[in-house]
């Protein structure tokens, strides 16, 4: 029988949660115990009633909860205090981007725990519903354009008025994944003139569709055909992207940077020496700013001026669009529950890793104390540094 165990979470401005008392009514009617931290809802505005009116069981404190149940559903890499509480052979459902921090996944392998990691999950077509990459990213990209919007002192919009014209706001995106795509569709809404790059040719179809122009930059010379994620670009990639990019920076109102390289430090793609280049008044948001910085001098959770820009570094904005962000997450970790525990006539809805399945041995960082994942190894074991 499984039990399952939705947390509240309890590192600073995380506001989502693993469960809404929608994903829980499912998980109740297909018989799974279901034990929700009280007020685990609670910053994204689902109360513990909502929750017991679906079938849950509220409990205390997370350690109860954890030594209670043996599937545990949570949104952010779990702090070390949380890995503490919880018990060996558990199966931990969550974020846990050993990159960005390795010691939460050193302390769960000492202690047994089994992880899920859901940006670990395969961006394929059948792993669609559990892309909670993809889901939450959709959020930031949204939300980026928003928060250059509020920052920036002129309009997004062409305004023809009766005290004259007003000219649109120029948008420039660097790295067109999910969010950049968001980012490009909202800043299109808004009325500004859109323009684009990325490191794979092959996005600007998706740019043009949406009404941005695609910065060309030629490909190196004998580069693979890319896969889905990108490569670490070549220096000189990077300068002739430097050369493409420089005058649509410099004419531009906003910047928003989305690039990424999985397992890597994200890339500096605008140093110093463009911004200064930039309108005095300028924004920039770094989307990138946790994992290394796309934009020179972005500071997590703050917003700094530099040659009269504003480079934003709001970490997490997924966070700060709670409500939706835990739907669409919850339904992600639901799709995944509902794979690692399929139904079957008369079952006794038994957690039992099948490792012959993709998307289960493709997102599976470590298990039995094993680290089962070459990224989670290559975060636990970095490679020395070339000199
Ligand atoms: P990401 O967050 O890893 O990176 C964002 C973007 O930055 C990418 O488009 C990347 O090419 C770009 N980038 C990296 N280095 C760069 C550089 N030096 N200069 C400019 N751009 C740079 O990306 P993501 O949003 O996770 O999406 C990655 C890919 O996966 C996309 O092609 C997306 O469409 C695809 N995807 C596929 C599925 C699926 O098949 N189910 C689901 C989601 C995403």
């Amino acid at each position: 029988m499984t039990t399952l165990f939705v947390a509240k979470e309890s590192r600073d401005g995380e506001t989502r949660v693993a469960a809404t008392p929608e994903t829980v009514g499912r998980y109740c009617k297909r018989g799974f115990q279901v034990l929700v931290q009280a007020g685990a809802g609670e910053a994204a505005f689902f109360a513990d009633q909502e929750y017991t009116e679906a079938g849950a069981e509220i409990v205390a404190d997370f350690a109860t909860g954890c030594a209670a149940a043996n599937l545990l559903l949570k949104v952010a890499r779990p702090t070390l205090e949380e890995v503490e509480k919880m018990k060996k052979g558990t199966l931990l459902v969550s974020f846990l981007q050993a990159a960005q921090d390795p010691d939460p996944a050193r302390a769960l392998l000492a202690q047994g725990v089994d992880c899920f990691a859901m940006e670990l999950v395969p961006r394929t077509t059948l792993a669609q519903k559990m892309d909670a990459l993809s889901s939450q990213a959709n959020i930031a990209g949204y939300k980026a354009v928003l928060l250059a919007a509020c920052e920036l002192g002129r309009y997004f919009p062409l305004l023809m008025t009766a005290a004259g014209t007003v000219k649109p706001a120029r948008v420039v995106i660097f790295g067109v994944g999910v969010a950049g795509l968001q980012a490009i569709a909202t800043a299109k809404r808004l009325g500004a003139i859109v323009e684009a790059t990325d490191i794979r040719p092959e996005v600007k179809e998706q740019v043009e569709s949406l009404g941005g122009k695609f910065i060309e930059v030629a490909p190196d010379e004998g580069a693979e055909e890319a896969s889905v994620y990108a490569k670490e670009a070549s220096e000189d990639y990077k300068r002739r992207q430097a050369e493409a990019v420089s005058a649509s920076v410099a004419q531009a109102d906003v910047v928003i940077t989305t690039a990424q390289v999985p397992g890597k430090r994200a890339p500096l793609l605008v140093p110093d020496s463009m911004i200064a280049q930039m309108k005095s008044g300028a924004v920039l948001v770094d989307l990138a700013v946790e994992q290394g910085g796309n934009v020179e001098g972005s500071e997590v959770g703050k917003t700094v001026q530099r040659h009269g820009a504003f480079i934003i570094g709001t970490p997490n904005l997924p966070a700060t669009v709670p409500v939706h962000a835990s739907e669409l997450y919850a339904r992600n970790i639901q799709h995944v529950v509902d794979h690692i525990v399929p139904s079957k006539e008369n079952d006794a809805l038994e957690l039992k890793l099948d490792l012959e399945d993709e998307i289960i041995a493709g997102s599976i960082a470590m298990l039995g104390g094993e680290v089962r994942h070459p990224l989670t190894a290559q975060a636990l074991n970095p490679e020395p540094a070339q000199s």
